[in-house]
Formats: structure tokens, C-alpha cells, sequence
């Protein structure tokens, strides 16, 4: 490049560079221009965001049964949405002076700790209160308020908000469900907590004399078990309207358990209250009758007299029961009234009960073996196996006394199943000894229930190598209350080559027309009517009777109970075939059988 070019040069890269700048410095306004816009149009988005928040925080909350509420650092004033006037039901004028407003509506009662809440505003933050207001309308209205406190970036208080719901609905609701803890759901009468708090109100009242009576149906679980829970609840049911009727409204009637009742007799001393007391048992002298099946029912009740026997009703209530337990050791269908040693009878049950679970694997139950004879060669053809019990401190415990508890406590299946298997078992050993004889077992009502009851039978059976024909069962006439079941069970027995023999027959309601259409074989007519044959001619017609029928309708009938020649002579001359008692032998331990029988 010459000289002369590069002079001529200079100017013209000057101008370049004068150009260039420019360019640079426009572009960069551009840019910053653009940045600025940028800038610009997120806060305007983040304006529109916050005002849609507050729109939404407001549609979300002001609605027919919510508001939101403001409040000043100072507590001074109060504002709210709009949902304020319809929640409240009041007229929009009265909203400016809202605090006001509030104070004048709230319950009385309820002012004190919302004034407290808004004492401890900034401490509240997810500590609801609840209160009443009457709105405007005059109904009352359950509200409840949740505060948040909005500090600054110091951390200094601003203002408190909150929200406000109606919950009038849910307390409603709360209140239903507190009232039925207090109500019994299947017979609506109240229940034992309602029952004691009318005692003690009562007790407050006026001094007076009052007894308690508490009332359990005798053996409800076996119709539980027999016809279902269902029919359970409606035999409940009626009987809950029988003492409704009975008694009347003035007399206060709870449930306390499945089939006990409580019953607070006000103004009644012990004479006025045994008076009560029978005609409570005379409800019961005819069956009840649901969806045509009749329910023959007794009942056991006990009393306590206050301010006699107590005068606390946990210590009444306690004195009844152990007083009804009484009547149910003694035979059940009877009241009694509370005295002092039944407390000890109370403490023996429990002891009986609880010692029966160990007796199984204690070895402390035994079977002995009454004899069944044919009156008119006098040679026996079977046994009865009775179960014995000797508990450790008690001694002998009679079956009377402790079958009753085991069915109770539901031992009974255990203690069933082990009678069957022990009586084939010591059966098996007179057979292999050239006695050949029947043995009979008594079996529970609820045992029967048990579905795989004739299978474990022929199990047992098999195991033992033993004929089915020599085996005997013997069932209460209770189990033939559900008759249909029964026969299914008798049936099946029945095809097994099993017999079935009615227990304690006369003492029940069956009447032989009806074992007619059951599968029953043998028929035992109770002691009772033995024992009566030779000095009540009533009863000795009934039991010629009875053999006659039972004859016809081709069942064996056997004479329990017999100890006098008179009532043998009696009944081999009414064509009686069969008997049992001690005239022939009394039950005896299995080693003493080989010797009577021969
Ligand atoms: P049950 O089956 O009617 O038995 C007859 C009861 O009468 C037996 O009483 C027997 O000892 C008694 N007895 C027999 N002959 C006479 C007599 O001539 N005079 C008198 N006064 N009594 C006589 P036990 O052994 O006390 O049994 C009472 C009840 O206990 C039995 O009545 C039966 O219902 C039940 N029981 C006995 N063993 C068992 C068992 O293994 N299982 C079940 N579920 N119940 C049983
Ligand atoms: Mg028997
Ligand atoms: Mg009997």
C-alpha cells in the first residue's frame, strides 16, 4: 500500500469506527429498552396474580355459610366480606360496626371465651373457637373461626385475618350422636349411663325410698344360638315393650346389656316392690309370640333397696346383679332381694367359672355311670354317663351347679366333646369284656348347634371301634324349640344309627304330638312326675297318659328318678318298659358297673 493511500485511508477508517459506535450504542438502548419492557410486563403479571388471589380467596371463602374476617393490630374494628350478612342473616347496615354486632349476637354463655379469643388473637393460629350466635333470623347458629396473624418484614404484627364457617349442621350432628350414647339403638330406652344419671338426679331431688332392680332373660343365649341374632333382637324388643307397658312412662326402664335390663322403682319399699316384682314375672307366664313362633321365656331378676342395702347406685347396681345371679344359681323364673351372703354365692360362680378352665387339662372331671334297666326282667341294657367334677379348694361340684356356668362361658363344647369321646372310650373296655351295653350322654342345646357335631360323633365312633346302636344321646326339649333345625340334626343321627333320647321330658313345653313329627327314639319322663305317681292322682293319670301316647307314637319310654318298688310296681303296671334311679342303682364310678349290671 502506497503513502498517498494510506493518508487517504485515515479519515475513512474514522469514520468506520464513528459508525460502529452508533451501531453499539442503539443496539444497547434496544436491549436495555427490552429489558425494561421485560421488567415492565412481569410485575403487571404479578399485579394481575395477586388481585385474582385475593378474588379467589374471597369466592373460596364468602359463601352462604362462611366469611373472612379482618381485624386491626389494635383489636379496635373488625371487617369482613360480604358473606358476613348472609351467614349471619343480618342487615348490611349494621356491618360497619361489625365487632359490635358480634358482641351483641353471641350466646351469653359463649361471649366470655370469644372475648378471651380475641384477647389471645396472635397466639391462636390453628386453635380454632367455637361459639353461638342467635342471627338474625332468631335461630341459633354454631360458628367456628380459625385466625392467622399477617406480620411485616420486621415481624411486627399488621393485622389479624380469619375465616368464619358456619357449623350448625355438624354440632346438630355431634349432639345426635352424644344423645344416643345415651339411648339404647334396638329398644330406644335409655341406656345404663342414662340410668344412673336419673338415679343420682333423683337421689338430689327429694329423699325417698327407691329400689333397683336388674332383670336378665334366662338362657337368651341359647335362643340367640337357636333361631339367630335376629330374632334375639325382636324377642328384645318385645320384652323392652312389655315393661314399657307394664310399668308405665313414670317408672324408668334401661337396657344395660344384651339381655339385661334396669328398672328404677321411685317411692317403693321392699313390699311395694316385690309386688311389682311378680307382676314383672307374670308378663312372662305366656310365650311371646313373633312372626308366629312362640318364645317361651323366663326371667331372672335381683334387687337392691336404697337407701336400705346402698346408697350409691354402683353399689345398688353391683347388690341387684349379685342378687340376680343368686336367683339364677337357685333355678332361675324368681326374683330376690339383696342381702348380705349372697355376695359369697357370687364369689363361688366366679371360682367355679374360672377353675372350669383348667379342669380339662387338670384331670379333675370324671364320669360316673347310672344304670338303665328294664323293669320287667330288672336287667340293665345301659348306662347314663353323669359328668362329676372335683374342684381343688370347692370340693365336689354337682353338674346342676357348674353345667349351667360352662354353657354360660361357652366351655361347654370342650367339656361335651370330652363326655363323648371318655363314655364310648369306657364302653369300648365293658364290650371288649362280654357287658354289652348302651351308653347315653347328655348333650348341651348349644352344642348341638355345632355344625360339624355329628361328624365328630362318628369320628369318635370310629375311633373307639364302636357301634353306633349302642350309643344314646340325650337332649332337653329346649333344643326342640327350633324344631326344624333339630330334625335336620335328629336325622342325621338318625342315619349315623345313633338314638335320640328327650331328656327330663313334662318339663319343657314339647308335647309328644309334636316329637311325633322328629326323629326322636326314646322319650324320659322327668322325676317330677315319678315322684308324684304314687301320691297325686293327677299325676299319676298324666304319666299313665304319657306312656299310652308315647307307646302309640312307638317311642321307648323310660322312667327317670324311680327309688320306691311302689313307683316301679306302678309303671310296669301302666306298660312302662324302661327305668332309671336310685331304687336300681345310683350313678357309680365305671370300675363298680361290671359288678351291678351282672
Ligand atoms: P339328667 O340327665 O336328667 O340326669 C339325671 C339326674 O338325676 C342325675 O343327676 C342323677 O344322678 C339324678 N338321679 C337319677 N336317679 C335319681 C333318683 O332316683 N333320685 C334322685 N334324687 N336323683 C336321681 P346329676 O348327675 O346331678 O345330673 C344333673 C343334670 O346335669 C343331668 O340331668 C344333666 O342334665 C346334667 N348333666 C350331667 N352330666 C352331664 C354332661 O355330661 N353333659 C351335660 N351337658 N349335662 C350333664
Ligand atoms: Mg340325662
Ligand atoms: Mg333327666
Amino acid at each position: 500500500m502506497s503513502t498517498l493511500s494510506i493518508y487517504l485511508a485515515i479519515p475513512v477508517v474514522n469514520e468506520i469506527v464513528y459508525y460502529s459506535w452508533l451501531v453499539i450504542l442503539a443496539l444497547s438502548l434496544v436491549s436495555v429498552l427490552f429489558y425494561f419492557r421485560g421488567k415492565l410486563n412481569e410485575k403487571t403479571i404479578e399485579l394481575v396474580n395477586i388481585s385474582k388471589e385475593k378474588e379467589n380467596f374471597e369466592s373460596v371463602f364468602d359463601t352462604d355459610t362462611s366469611f373472612v374476617w379482618e381485624m386491626d393490630k389494635d383489636k379496635k374494628s373488625l371487617s369482613a366480606s360480604q358473606g358476613v350478612c348472609k351467614v349471619l342473616k343480618y342487615d348490611e347496615k349494621k356491618y360497619p360496626s361489625l365487632l359490635n354486632l358480634w358482641k351483641e349476637c353471641i350466646y351469653p354463655e359463649d361471649l366470655p371465651a370469644f372475648l378471651e379469643f380475641v384477647d389471645e388473637l396472635e397466639y391462636r393460629k390453628g386453635k380454632p373457637q367455637e361459639f353461638r350466635i342467635l342471627d338474625g333470623e332468631g335461630n341459633v347458629m354454631w360458628l367456628e373461626t380459625y385466625v392467622n396473624v399477617v406480620n411485616d418484614l420486621d415481624g411486627q404484627i399488621l393485622k389479624f385475618v380469619g375465616t368464619a364457617v358456619n357449623v350448625t349442621h355438624r354440632k346438630l350432628e355431634e349432639q345426635k350422636i352424644r344423645e344416643n350414647s345415651y339411648y339404647d339403638q334396638l329398644t330406644s330406652l335409655p341406656n345404663r349411663k342414662m340410668f344412673y344419671r336419673h338415679f343420682r338426679e333423683q337421689v338430689q331431688l327429694e329423699e325417698k325410698e327407691m329400689s333397683v332392680i336388674v332383670l336378665d332373660i334366662d338362657r337368651f343365649k341359647v335362643i340367640n344360638e337357636l333361631y339367630g341374632r335376629e330374632s334375639g333382637d325382636k324377642v328384645l324388643e318385645m320384652v323392652a315393650e312389655k315393661l314399657q307397658l307394664l310399668l308405665g312412662e313414670q317408672t324408668f326402664i334401661a337396657r344395660e346389656s344384651e339381655d339385661e335390663f334396669l328398672i328404677l322403682l321411685e317411692t317403693a319399699n321392699e313390699k311395694r316392690t316385690k309386688l311389682i316384682a311378680e307382676k314383672i314375672m307374670s308378663i312372662f307366664k305366656k310365650p311371646l309370640n313373633i312372626d308366629n313362633q312362640l318364645f317361651y321365656l323366663t326371667i331372672s331378676m335381683g334387687i337392691s333397696l336404697y337407701p336400705e342395702t346402698a346408697q350409691d347406685i354402683l353399689a345398688l347396681y353391683q347388690q341387684a346383679e349379685i342378687a340376680m345371679y343368686k336367683v339364677k344359681e337357685t333355678g332361675k323364673n324368681n326374683y330376690h332381694v339383696f342381702m348380705t351372703d349372697d355376695a359369697a354365692s357370687i364369689e363361688r360362680k366366679r371360682r367355679i367359672e374360672f377353675g372350669l378352665k383348667e379342669a380339662l387339662t387338670r384331670n379333675e372331671l370324671y364320669l360316673v355311670y347310672q344304670p338303665k334297666v328294664d323293669l320287667s326282667t330288672g336287667k340293665s341294657y345301659a348306662t347314663e354317663a353323669l359328668i362329676r367334677w372335683k374342684h381343688p379348694l370347692l370340693g365336689e361340684v354337682s353338674p346342676g351347679e357348674f353345667i349351667p356356668i360352662a354353657e354360660e362361658s361357652g366351655i361347654i363344647s370342650d367339656i361335651g366333646y370330652w363326655v363323648v369321646y371318655e363314655a364310648i372310650r369306657q364302653n369300648k373296655i365293658w364290650h371288649n369284656a362280654g357287658i354289652l351295653l348302651q351308653v347315653a350322654v347328655n348333650v348341651s342345646a348349644l352344642q348341638y348347634e355345632d355344625p360339624f357335631f355329628v361328624e365328630r360323633i362318628r369320628q369318635t365312633l370310629l375311633h373307639h371301634n364302636m357301634e353306633a346302636k349302642y350309643f344314646i344321646i340325650e337332649i332337653t326339649e329346649s333344643v326342640m324349640q327350633n324344631a326344624e333345625q333339630s330334625n335336620r340334626v335328629i336325622k342325621e343321627l338318625h342315619d349315623l344309627g345313633v338314638q335320640v333320647a328327650i331328656d327330663d321330658f313334662g318339663t319343657g313345653y314339647s308335647s309328644l304330638s309334636v316329637l311325633n313329627n322328629v326323629f326322636i327314639d326314646i322319650v324320659k319322663i322327668d322325676k317330677s312326675f315319678i315322684d308324684g305317681i304314687m301320691t297325686k292322682v293327677n299325676t299319676a293319670s298324666l304319666v299313665k297318659t304319657m306312656i299310652q301316647m308315647g307307646k302309640s307314637l312307638k317311642f321307648h319310654i323310660v322312667a327317670e328318678g324311680i327309688e320306691t318298688e311302689g313307683q316301679a310296681e306302678f309303671l310296669k303296671e301302666n306298660d312302662c318298659s324302661y327305668g332309671q334311679g336310685y331304687l336300681f342303682s345310683k350313678p357309680l364310678r365305671p370300675e363298680e358297673i361290671p359288678a351291678k349290671i351282672a
